[in-house]
């Protein structure tokens, strides 16, 4: 079947009787050492755009892709590369000549319901009732922040979503979009609905699903200090103090990160470098949070006060300038003006949907709603198809 779909689409250059193989892009094969491979000289690739040229270096490892060979010589007649979901390069023989091509990938959508009753972990149950690995994955990247999908689901809570899936030659191909779907912890639905025109997902309410915050700013070694606002003896004044933000033991040059986008308000020592908080970044961001990083060795080059920064951006480097004993990360937050634990950040959510952006979604999200809890009380532990398969709005050879 699969030979015969391949004929009927790119039946230009050869005939039937020639064997399309099945391959695995190899890791750290470059495209130059395939075409050399191939005895193909490099000079096909002088007529390419920029763009194009530049994407021969996007094949992914792994990628499967199909090879067309003269079955007595062996000599490559046709290769399908794809070098995204949606576009392929198609190299082939053409009188003799080698010519190249970026192509679209021909593939069939097909939406799908699932549903699942937990028994071992989301990612195994899951894993052996739809065959693939894709759509644990993403589940547990919707729910990041919100679910622990190892610590906080137990035997019995259920999911249910609602996704599109490509196949391309009848295997899962590419991204698999969840649409709508929900965990159901003892009995409680925690629901995510995409949301085309921001590519989000929004729970019930209009909430988005996404944190405020990074758990933490730095890749450390260990917690050597918590949040402690009603004081702790302080390890180098010997005093009874408050700690009011935690710090992260961490190695001397450590980058940094804010843990979310916002304001440079501060970038330097507050009054001497070897004083109090040493070198210190002050970041503002919405709605009245603010956080700091103290006892850096230095800061990110460019980081201006008053300059943006995005959320993981690199702003300076471990240290132990000011009042510190070992080179470690005092890292705080705020919210307006009263400090608050850093460690308690997973839960804050960024603004959700307001005005007619919320009504719009709102409506949407009902529909959906009644949609997923209709075919989730069908199932248990199976995949349904919901929709036939449709091809994509581009044409195109497999
Ligand atoms: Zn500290």
């Amino acid at each position: 079947m699969r030979r015969f779909l391949f004929f009927i689409i790119c039946c230009w250059t050869t005939l039937l009787s020639n064997p399309v193989a099945e391959r695995s892009w190899a890791v750290n094969l470059v495209f130059y050492d395939y075409l050399a491979g191939n005895g193909i000289d490099a000079s096909i690739l002088s007529d390419l755009d920029d763009e194009t040229f530049g994407s021969l270096k996007m094949i992914l490892a792994k990628t499967y892709y199909y090879e067309h060979r003269d079955e007595e010589s062996g000599k490559l007649l046709h290769a399908l590369i794809p070098i995204s979901d949606d576009r392929q390069i198609s190299l082939y023989l053409d009188s003799d000549k080698y010519r190249i091509e970026i192509i679209p990938v021909r593939y069939f959508v097909v939406t799908e319901t699932l549903n699942a009753k937990m028994k071992n972990s989301l990612q195994h149950d899951l894993l052996q009732i739809t065959g693939n690995s894709k759509l644990s994955t993403e589940l547990s990247s919707i729910y990041g922040v919100r679910v622990d999908f190892r610590r906080d689901l137990q035997k019995e809570d259920r999911v249910s979503a609602i996704y599109d899936r490509k196949i391309r030659l009848g295997k899962t191909w590419g991204a698999v979009v969840v649409k709508s779907a929900f965990i159901e912890m003892r009995k409680s639905r925690l629901y995510a609905f995409y949301r085309d025109e921001d590519e989000s997902y929004y729970d019930e309410t209009g909430n988005t699903l996404a944190s405020l915050f990074l758990k933490y700013p730095v890749q450390f070694i260990e917690i050597t200090s918590k949040y402690q606002p009603n004081g702790r003896v302080h390890p180098i004044l010997g005093v009874m103090r408050p700690h009011l933000g935690v710090d992260f033991a961490a190695l001397q040059g450590t980058s940094v990160i804010s843990v979310a986008d916002g304001a440079v308000r501060f970038r330097g020592c507050q009054k001497e470098c070897d004083k109090g908080y040493g070198k210190l970044v002050i970041i503002e961001h919405k709605n009245g949070w603010e956080s700091r990083y103290a006892h850096l060795s230095g800061f990110a080059p460019a980081l201006a006060a008053g300059g943006r920064v995005k959320q993981g951006q690199t702003i300076g480097y471990v240290g132990k300038t000011g009042v510190a004993t070992g080179s470690h990360l005092h890292f705080e937050v705020r919210k307006g003006g009263q400090n608050t634990n850093p460690l308690a950040l997973r839960n804050v959510r960024q603004n959700g949907l307001n005005g007619a952006k919320l009504e719009k979604f709102l409506t949407e999200a009902k529909r959906l709603r009644s949609e997923l809890d209709y075919l989730a009380d069908i199932g248990e532990n199976s995949v349904t198809r919901v929709s036939s398969a449709k091809l994509p709005e581009s044409g195109g050879a497999n």
